[in-house]
């Protein structure tokens, strides 16, 4: 599969946590149309059941690999509209579920990729939650859109969102704020610069969370990601091309000076991990002060 840069770290970091044991049960695959990110799915899940996998690929000759060239594997469950539909419906969520009860066929793992997963219905979203609720077994759930905002909260809070960015900055920008952003770049820019003054500690912690409780806080908490992501791209060094917000470049370089890489990484997995407590409705205030502290600290500990 050719990959661009972009694509190609996503693809490392994904390869880094099966490795480790570490790989998200759910995930949520976030970019353009025609940007890969099925093809990359396709070959995501064919390197998770791959029996001796090559060079990080998977190796097309075990009798995983076979099944899956015959499109004939048990343990691969793809979900799309049926036919003439452009909807995928309850049915075909419970019949996953069902299926995802027993053990795997091969003796590794299960593969599920929803695409598009902004095609399901509310009574299929409903279903879905369940079983990325209570995942059985070795399971990994990967849901393809490329229209976030249409999944509801409680889809997009249960899964680890990975972007895909198109080569092309121009292209990058477009996408961000027809797909992510809409209409809210003026959102981030405020976050961006209060984030900012966080971690330089130019402000305190009550205030931001007191600020931004109010907020959408699936977005913010999404937004903060984001904006982690690109502190980490500038430490490596990455190309303006490679920034989603490359119009602060001189910020995110003090920043990146600021900021111990290790800790942001970790950091980048709480504000994921922080989504899910907010299902247990934790009191959005406490969470944000909660993150806002080890925020600040990153500065001062490394
Ligand atoms: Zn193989």
């Amino acid at each position: 599969m050719t990959m661009n840069n972009a694509h190609n770290q996503l693809w490392q970091a994904l390869i880094a946590r099966v490795q480790n044991n570490t790989l998200p049960h759910a995930m949520l695959f976030v970019g353009a149309n025609k940007i890969g990110k099925e093809q990359f799915a396709h070959e995501f899940g064919a390197y998770l059941l791959c029996e001796q996998p090559v060079d990080e690929n998977a190796c097309g000759q075990c009798r995983s690999c076979k099944l899956l060239q015959t499109q004939t594997h048990p343990d691969l469950f793809v979900l799309q509209p049926k036919e003439k539909s452009v909807t995928i419906k309850v049915d075909q969520i419970r019949s996953l579920s069902s299926r995802l009860c027993q053990t795997a066929q091969l003796n590794g793992c299960q593969v599920v990729l929803i695409n598009p997963a902004d095609a399901m219905n509310v009574a299929a979203y409903n279903s879905l939650l369940k079983t990325l609720e209570e995942p059985s077994g070795k399971v990994v759930i990967i849901l393809i859109t490329s229209k976030l905002a249409l999944l509801p909260a409680t889809i997009r809070s249960r899964c680890q969102l990975l972007q895909f960015l198109p080569e092309n900055k121009l292209a990058a920008d477009k996408w961000l704020v027809k797909c992510l952003l809409q209409d809210d770049k003026q959102t981030y820019a405020t976050l961006f610069t209060d984030l900012s003054a966080l971690v330089l500690s130019k402000s305190t912690v009550l205030d931001f969370a007191d600020k931004w409780h109010s907020h959408d806080i699936l977005q913010l908490l999404d937004y903060w990601y984001l904006y982690c992501l690109d502190i980490l791209k500038v430490q490596q060094d990455v190309q303006d091309d490679m920034l989603l917000f490359a119009e602060q470049r001189q910020q995110l370089v003090q920043l990146a000076k600021t900021c111990c890489k290790a800790q942001l990484i970790s950091f980048s997995d709480s504000l994921q991990q922080a989504k899910k407590k907010l299902n247990n409705n934790l009191n959005p205030q406490l969470l944000l002060e909660d993150l806002g502290r080890i925020f600040q600290q990153m500065s001062t500990s490394c």
